[in-house]
């Protein structure tokens, strides 16, 4: 988007433009990561790699075609400072614009040329009406966009009904905890490859369990992309 000079020097006013990543001021060619830290932050470069760090958090657990991250992601790191931005200041045009980093590479990677749709891990929908917005979601926004395909964050969604869980039973209780997530239009999705994305993964376990349900879908081939992979 471009504005008038004053609306930008307003902007600016609100929002100093420092990069989301090291907070040095940004040279007005650069937006949202300064060009020292584009270059230096820690690319996995997995979705070029065959048995990746990232593919053998799943074997054993889910059937993935394909994985990839951003960046390896450590505590107090540049990475680390980025993701906080995107999840608790505000900062959605982090989320899209690390996700047209990442969606350009695979853009470039014949194993995700036939990625037909971008498909955000749902946020608990209290959370997301706290935050305001859905972190992942961002990202597969930007992902998205440069791969020039769709995101579609209405076809599988998490589930809430805490309303009613009190007044079940301790075993309908679990039931519902283990039916987290839920897809509302599988022909949306059926006999597509779907990329799902999340922001950092850890242990994998959300997505393995988003995974399952996802590969219950007819025809439907798995991907998982993220910005942060938090290596142990
Ligand atoms: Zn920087």
């Amino acid at each position: 988007m471009k504005f008038p000079g004053f609306i930008e020097d307003f902007i600016s006013l609100l929002y100093p433009r420092v990069c989301a990543a090291c907070g040095n001021s940004l040279f007005k060619h650069e937006e949202i990561i300064c060009t020292y830290c584009l270059y230096h932050l820690p690319k996995t470069n997995y979705h070029l790699i065959k048995e990746s760090p990232l593919d053998k958090v799943f074997w054993g657990r889910a059937r993935l075609a394909n994985t990839a991250a951003l960046y390896n992601f450590q505590k107090k790191s540049k990475v680390q400072h980025l993701i906080h931005q995107l999840k608790y200041k505000g900062r959605m045009d982090v989320g899209i614009h690390l996700g047209k980093i990442l969606g350009a590479d695979l853009l470039k990677a014949d194993a995700f040329s036939d990625v037909a749709k971008v498909v955000p891990v749902p946020l608990h929908s209290g959370k997301q009406r706290k935050r305001g917005y859905n972190q992942s979601e961002q990202f597969a926004i930007g992902l998205a966009h440069a791969m020039n395909i769709e995101m579609d964050a209405t076809s599988f969604i998490r589930t809430t009904n805490t309303e009613t869980q009190t007044r079940k039973s301790r075993f309908a209780r679990w039931e519902n905890v283990k039916e987290i997530f839920k897809v509302t239009a599988p022909a949306e999705l059926a006999n597509r490859h779907i990329l799902l994305v999340d922001d950092v993964i850890t242990t994998g376990a959300t997505l393995e369990s988003a995974a399952h349900i996802l590969l219950s879908i007819e025809g439907v081939k798995l991907s998982v992309a993220c910005i942060g992979f938090a290596r142990d």
